[in-house]
C-alpha cells in the first residue's frame, strides 16, 4: 500500500522540525500521536495514562484523548506529567505503539500473504471502535469495529470503508414519564483522530456519484485503527446542495431515499474513494447489504480495464466479493422501489451497459416479476461469490430464507455458510481479569486468544481469586450506575433527597441480573413483566433477592420499542418492585462495556430464530458473567449445560403469543429453579463453589471459540484467501 502514502499528504497543520521543538512541545506532540492512532483504546495502560491526566475532564469529555489534551497547553501538559511522574510511560506507549506498527512477524503475514498487495476492502454502514466516535448504532456497528481491531493484531490485510456521520445515532434521553427522547449533536471534527486524504496537488480528495438528478459528492476522511486504515466518506461539502450536505449527518436517520442514497455513496462513492487512493484491493468483503452497490462500480472497473463483458466481469468480481448477511427477518432487508433504483442507478446501469430489467433483475428473487421490490441483500447474494450468516443456527434460517433464489437446489445446497461473530477481547475484557489471567495464562496467551488450549488455564485459577475480581468488577459497575442515575435525576430536575436516594440503590451482595441492548420488539426486553407478581416474588425474596439493571435504546420510529422502555423505567414508581429495576440512559460502548464487566448474569431472551448471533452475551464470558438465555444466536451453539443457563430448549412456535408466554414461563423457572440457588449456595467460606465453577466453564468453553480473532482467521481461510487466490499475477 505504498501508494496510499503518496498519494496523502500529512495534515496541512505544519508543525516546526522536532530539533526546534521545546521539550513540552515535544512531549504534547507524543501523546497526540498516541491518541490519533485508535490503538490506544484497547491499550489499559495508554487509556488509564490519559485518565489520569484529569480524570474528571476525562469522564466528562467522553474519554477522547484528543479533546482532553486540546484542554493542555504544552507547558501544563508537562507540568502535570512531571507532578504524576508519567513521562517514562508515556515514552514506553508511544515505542510501543511505534514496535507495533512496524512489526512484521503476524499471523497475517503467514496465513494471508497473498493479499499483502491486495489487501481486503471491508465495507460497513457503521464501525463501533470507541464511545469517543459516534458512527454506529449498535450490534453491526460493534461487530465492524472488532473485525477490523481483530484485523489489525493478526496483521491481515485490511482496509475499511463507511461513512462519517456527523451527528451519529441519537442520544436518549427519557422524560419524565419514561418516554424516549431523542438528541442529536454535532460531533466537534477537530477532536477525532480523523484527517482529510489530499490528492497529488494538496487539495481535498472528492468523489463524484452520479445520479439522474444532481450528482453527489463526498470528501473523505480517514483514520488509524491500529495497522487498518479506516476511511470514512463525508457529503458535508461545498459541491452538494444543502439537502445533500446533511445526507450523511445521521445514521439511519431520514426515509427510504436518504437510505438509497447514503447506500449510493458508501457503496460506489466508497470503490470510487479507493481508487482515488490508489488502494486495489483483492477481496471485497461486503458487511450486511448497505454497501452491495459497490461490486456494481468494480464490475464497471473490470470492463473498462480488462475489456471484458458485462457477464464476464460480473463473475470476476463476484468471485472476489464475501457476503454477510445478518438479518433473519425477511422485512428486515433494505427494500428499494424501481423508481427509487432508476433515480439513484441510472447513470450506473448505462456505464455498465445493461438495460434497466438486468439491473433490477439483479436485485430480485424472481427477475420476471414487475412487483418485486429491489432488494440488496438480493443484490449481494447475486454479486457474491461467498456468502455468509453469523452463526450456524443463522445459517439455517438464511438458506431457508433465501431458497428460492436457487430453485434447483435443497436447502442444505445453498450456498450461504456461516461464520460465527465473535468478540475484540482486550476492548472488552476488563483490565483487572486481564491481569488476573496475565498472572494464570502462557505468556504470550493474548496472542493465542483464538485458540482452546490458551483458556483452560482458567481452572488452575482458585475460586477466591476469581470471584474476588468479580466482586470487584460489580463494585464498580454499581458504583457507575449511581453515578449516572445522580446524573440523570439531577438532569430531571429532581430533588435533592431524591438524587441522594440514588446511592442506596443497587446492592453489591445481591444476584445481578444485567440485559442491554437495542430495544427492538423481537428482544422482548419486557419479557420478564409478563407476570408482574411472580417477578416481585423473585426481586423481593428475603434470603435471595434479585436486581436488574437495564439499558438500551428504541430505533425513533420504533413506537413498541419505546413503549417496553416506558414500562421497564416506570416499575420505579411501584413500590412492589422495590428499586430493583433500574434503567441506564443512552446505551452506547461505554455502558455497555461497564455492564459486561460487571452483571453476574447477562439476560437475552429474543424471539427464536430472530437474532442471528448477538454478541454482548460473548463479552460477558470474558469477564466471569454467566449467560442465560434463550438458545438463539451464538447462545444455540455455546450452551454445553455447564457453562452457563438456557431457557427452553430451543422450540419455537409460529403463534407469538403463545411462544411469548412460554418463554416468559421457562423464564421465571430457570431463575428460580435454577439460577438463583445456584448463586446463593455458599460454602462455609462464603463462596458459591458451583457458581464460580460454572463460571470457569464459561470462559474456558466460550471464550476463545467467541473471540474476534477466531472470526477473523475464520473468515481468511474460508472467504479471503480462496477469493484473492491468484490475485496478482492478475490484476493490472
Ligand atoms: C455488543 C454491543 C451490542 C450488540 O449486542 P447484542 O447482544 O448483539 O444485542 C450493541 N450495542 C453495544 C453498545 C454493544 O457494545
Amino acid at each position: 500500500m505504498g501508494q496510499v502514502k503518496e498519494t496523502i499528504s500529512e495534515s496541512p497543520s505544519s508543525t516546526l522540525p522536532k530539533n526546534q521543538m521545546s521539550n513540552a512541545k515535544k512531549l504534547h506532540e507524543k501523546c497526540l500521536a498516541i491518541a490519533r492512532n485508535l490503538w490506544w483504546s484497547w491499550q489499559h495502560d495508554v487509556f488509564n495514562l490519559f485518565r489520569e491526566l484529569d480524570p474528571i475532564r476525562w469522564r466528562e469529555l467522553e474519554h477522547n484523548p484528543i479533546a482532553l489534551l486540546g484542554e493542555f497547553t504544552p507547558e501544563r501538559l508537562e507540568e502535570r506529567v512531571t507532578e504524576l511522574s508519567l513521562i517514562s510511560r508515556i515514552d514506553y506507549a508511544h515505542r510501543r505503539l511505534r514496535d507495533y506498527m512496524e512489526c512484521s512477524h503476524t499471523w497475517g503475514k503467514t496465513h494471508a500473504g497473498v493479499l499483502g498487495a491486495h489487501p481486503v476492502a471491508y465495507f460497513s454502514a457503521e464501525f463501533g471502535i470507541h464511545e469517543s466516535l459516534p458512527i454506529y448504532s449498535g450490534g453491526l456497528g460493534v461487530l465492524s469495529g472488532d473485525h477490523i481491531k481483530s484485523a489489525s493484531g493478526l496483521g491481515v490485510p485490511l482496509v475499511a470503508v463507511g461513512l462519517f456521520y456527523s451527528q451519529g445515532y441519537f442520544h436518549q434521553r427519557l422524560d419524565e414519564v419514561g418516554y424516549q427522547q431523542e438528541d442529536y449533536a454535532n460531533t466537534d471534527v477537530r477532536s477525532l483522530p480523523m484527517q482529510s486524504a489530499y490528492d497529488e496537488e494538496g487539495k481535498p480528495l472528492v468523489v463524484k456519484i452520479e445520479t439522474e438528478g444532481n450528482p453527489l459528492f463526498a470528501k473523505i476522511w480517514y483514520m488509524q485503527v491500529g495497522r487498518v486504515r479506516l476511511y470514512l466518506l463525508d457529503c458535508d461539502v461545498e459541491e452538494n446542495s444543502e439537502e445533500d450536505r446533511r445526507l450523511t449527518s445521521r445514521l439511519y436517520g431520514g426515509d427510504e431515499r436518504t437510505r438509497i442514497r447514503q447506500e449510493l455513496v458508501l457503496g460506489i462513492g466508497g470503490i470510487r474513494a479507493l481508487r482515488a487512493l490508489g488502494i486495489r484491493p483483492g477481496v471485497y468483503h461486503l458487511n450486511e447489504g448497505h454497501s452491495a452497490f459497490a461490486p456494481l462500480e468494480v464490475i464497471r472497473e473490470y470492463m473498462e480495464e480488462r475489456g471484458l463483458d458485462f457477464q464476464q466481469a460480473l463473475s470476476e468480481v463476484a468471485r472476489r466479493t464475501v457476503f454477510t448477511t445478518h438479518t433473519p427477518v425477511p422485512a428486515g432487508h433494505d427494500r428499494f422501489s424501481p423508481e427509487q433504483i432508476a433515480e439513484h442507478l441510472a447513470p450506473q446501469q448505462q456505464l455498465l451497459g445493461i438495460s434497466f430489467e438486468e439491473l433490477l433483475s439483479l436485485g430480485r428473487v424472481d427477475p420476471g416479476n414487475p412487483h418485486e421490490m429491489f432488494c440488496m441483500t438480493v443484490l449481494g447474494l447475486k454479486l457474491s461469490r461467498r456468502a455468509n450468516a453469523v452463526s450456524n443456527l443463522h445459517g439455517h434460517v438464511s438458506r431457508k430464507m433465501w431458497q428460492s433464489l436457487w430453485p434447483h437446489r435443497t436447502e442444505e445446497e445453498i450456498p450461504i455458510g456461516h461464520i460465527t461473530n465473535g468478540v475484540h477481547v482486550p476492548t472488552w475484557m476488563a483490565g483487572q481479569m486481564r491481569q488476573l489471567c496475565d498472572r494464570h495464562f502462557p505468556a504470550d496467551w493474548i496472542k493465542k486468544r483464538g485458540e482452546p488450549e490458551v483458556w483452560k488455564h482458567i481452572h488452575e485459577v482458585r475460586p477466591g481469586e476469581l470471584w474476588e475480581t468479580h466482586n470487584s468488577l460489580k463494585s464498580q459497575l454499581i458504583n457507575f450506575v449511581r453515578h449516572y442515575l445522580r446524573k440523570q435525576a439531577r438532569r430531571r430536575g429532581e430533588e435533592v433527597s431524591q438524587v441522594e436516594a440514588v446511592n442506596h440503590l443497587l446492592d453489591p451482595n445481591i444476584l445481578t441480573i444485567g440485559f442491554a441492548r437495542r430495544f427492538a420488539t423481537y428482544k422482548r426486553a419486557a419479557l420478564f413483566l409478563s407476570d408482574i407478581e411472580r417477578m416481585q416474588e423473585i426481586l423481593n425474596n428475603v434470603n435471595r433477592p434479585v436486581q436488574f439493571i437495564f439499558s438500551g435504546k428504541a430505533h425513533p420510529k420504533d413506537e413498541p420499542g419505546k413503549q417496553f422502555i416506558q414500562k421497564i423505567v416506570n416499575t420505579r414508581h411501584d413500590k412492589g418492585f422495590n428499586d430493583r429495576i433500574v434503567f441506564v440512559e443512552d446505551y452506547d460502548i461505554n455502558v455497555g462495556r461497564h455492564l459486561v464487566h460487571g452483571v453476574d448474569v447477562w439476560l437475552n431472551n429474543p424471539r427464536r430464530p430472530l437474532e442471528a448471533s448477538g454478541t454482548s452475551g460473548q463479552k460477558v464470558t470474558l469477564n466471569g458473567g454467566l449467560n442465560c438465555s434463550i438458545l438463539d444466536g451464538w447462545w444455540a451453539e455455546a450452551y454445553d449445560g455447564t457453562n452457563g443457563f438456557a431457557i427452553g430448549h430451543g422450540a419455537g412456535h409460529a403463534d407469538e403469543s403463545y411462544t411469548d408466554k412460554k418463554d416468559a414461563e421457562n423464564l421465571y423457572r430457570v431463575l428460580e429453579d435454577e439460577v438463583i440457588p445456584c448463586f446463593y449456595d455458599r460454602d462455609s467460606d462464603g463462596l458459591p463453589q458451583r457458581w464460580i465453577e460454572m463460571m470457569k466453564n464459561s470462559m474456558s468453553s466460550c471464550a476463545w471459540r467467541f473471540s474476534a480473532y477466531r472470526m477473523l482467521m475464520d473468515y481468511t481461510k474460508e472467504c479471503y484467501e480462496p477469493s484473492a487466490g491468484g490475485v496478482s499475477c492478475e490484476m493490472p
